[in-house]
């Protein structure tokens, strides 16, 4: 017999941006699809309309795109299917397992008050439950608005959690839920029972927050008489203080990262390892191999804990591992908006924006590491460092950078064993260390004291340049002493 087709979803709601939790249950949830050579859905839970804005699907989506993350069918939207749902909910009040509550919301409320007052449990009482069939007419003719409630049966309910083993609740725990309003809306739960069912959903993979609603869908199901999926429920981010990620508590969301110059890779894999691990000790998994080696069954019970240095020490790795010629193609823009230089000087000088990345990638751990270490490579324009120029800037540096000039001047071929030659020699004649002339001469032609060898940042500005670039410093701190 075949095995039915996977078929998986993610359902963000548009509250807000492309939160870590929800990628992360996306890429477990796409994953897996992919894995087994299933779909992967989308839906849009935006139902609540109080804290749904349409606003930020859009941005949603393209997170996870930028992530990597395609969908196989066009994403359903649940505000879209509001009035579909009320077929269901007439089948289980003509099944008999949903009735019409009438309780308004102040006697509700009254009972809970007495109810919490007596330390009782804050359930429903059923109070509708067992009105008459005249009764329920009467109150129809006379117009009075109801909600509808599930009823829930006796005994207890297990569900096998393919991440959690089996999961054991007792009904009583449950009330009789609402699933439609008095004014005709269906209530979340239903809804996407209803959705989940008619995607066709096979495992529905989300956050352990979710448990207490699948015993409640579990019973929507039963009642539909409907086949529940597949449930898997995996742990939650944390932060370092061990509190829930959140927006609130100023965490960012998938975008914020991108922003930052995190690559889209290395937050798949970051975010792949929270919660799930291979089963030895890699931390390196790029998307094609971890759609191989994907199984739910690695997924761990625990809570995983949001690590950005973590993150960004990654992303140092995928930096590395990219070809010069694709990070060029990336930083370019890059410089380009930062106003180092233009799109037309850098086509026309692509392999000296090579060499640089090249000199540069072992540094930087985000993408903009690049565009705030280079600065120097592209005009002459900058401003040096305040806290090096106390630091390096002085007469005697300036005397030496003097005598430096005039080995650098002498070089016929300037490349790189020429420059540490030249460098070398003055420090012994000198009687200095190295650094004694590395550090001003990097503050000279960069403005800023760190970045990669010495040598190489000379090679690459050329003789002309590194001359001019020192003359003038030289003269920077003529000026510094006058005043
Ligand atoms: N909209 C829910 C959330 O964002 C997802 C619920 C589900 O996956 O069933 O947490």
């Amino acid at each position: 017999m075949s095995e039915k087709e996977v078929r998986v979803r993610i359902a963000p709601s548009p509250s807000g941006y492309l939160h870590v939790g929800t990628a992360r249950t996306a890429i477990f949830n796409w994953l897996y699809a992919r894995n087994k050579g299933g779909k992967f859905l989308v839906r849009i839970e935006d139902t609540d309309v109080s804290r749904s804005d349409a606003a930020l699907v859009q941005p949603i989506l393209d997170a996870m795109k930028w992530l990597g993350i395609d969908w196989d069918e066009e994403p359903v939207y649940q505000s879209k299917k509001i009035d579909s749902y009320g077929v269901y909910v007439n089948k289980l009040i003509n099944s008999g397992n949903a009735y019409r509550c009438f309780c308004t919301p102040d006697e509700l409320d009254e009972r809970r008050k007495k109810a919490m007052a007596e330390k009782k449990p804050l359930q429903y009482n059923r109070a509708c439950l067992h009105r008459s069939e005249d009764e329920i007419k009467q109150l129809l003719a006379e117009n009075k608005p109801f909600a509808i409630r599930l009823k829930i049966p006796d005994g207890e309910t297990t569900y096998n959690d393919k991440i959690l083993g089996d999961i054991t609740r007792q009904n009583s725990e449950i009330e009789d839920l609402i699933i439609c309003r008095a004014n005709g809306r269906a209530i979340y739960n239903l809804a996407v029972v209803v959705d989940d069912h008619e995607m066709g959903i096979t495992d529905v993979i989300r956050g352990n927050d979710h448990i207490s609603n699948t015993f409640k869908q579990i019973h929507i199901y039963q009642a539909l008489s409907l086949t529940p999926p597949n449930f898997a429920h995996v742990p939650l981010i944390l932060r370092p203080d061990k509190k829930k990620v959140s927006k609130r508590l100023g965490d960012k969301d998938v975008a914020e990262y991108g922003a930052e110059g995190i690559l889209p890779e290395a937050m798949f894999n970051f975010l792949c390892l929270l919660g799930w691990s291979p089963k030895d000790d890699r931390e390196f998994l790029p998307i094609e191999e971890l759609k191989k080696i994907f199984v739910l069954e690695n997924v761990n019970g625990s809570n995983p804990i949001f690590n950005e240095e973590k993150l960004i020490a990654l992303n140092g790795e995928y930096i590395r591992s990219y070809p010069d010629h694709e990070l060029a193609a990336m930083v370019a823009p890059e410089l380009v908006r930062a106003g180092y230089t233009s799109k037309y000087w850098l086509e026309t000088r692509w392999q000296y924006l090579m060499d640089i990345i090249g000199m540069l990638k072992e540094r930087c751990k985000r993408m903009s590491d690049f565009v705030a270490m280079s600065e120097h490579f592209f005009h002459n324009e900058f401003e040096y460092d305040d806290k090096a120029v106390k630091k390096r800037f002085n007469h005697e540096a300036a005397e030496r950078m003097k005598q430096l000039c005039d080995k650098f001047e002498s070089i016929g071929n300037f490349k790189l064993e020429n420059i540490e030659g030249a460098l070398g020699d003055l420090a012994e004649e000198l009687q200095i260390k190295k650094g004694e002339l590395i550090h001003p001469v990097r503050l000279a032609v960069s403005g800023i004291s760190f970045g990669p060898s010495l040598y190489h940042i000379l090679e690459a500005l050329g003789q002309q340049e590194v001359l001019a670039r020192m003359k003038k410093a030289i003269e920077f701190i003529n000026k510094m002493g006058d005043k």
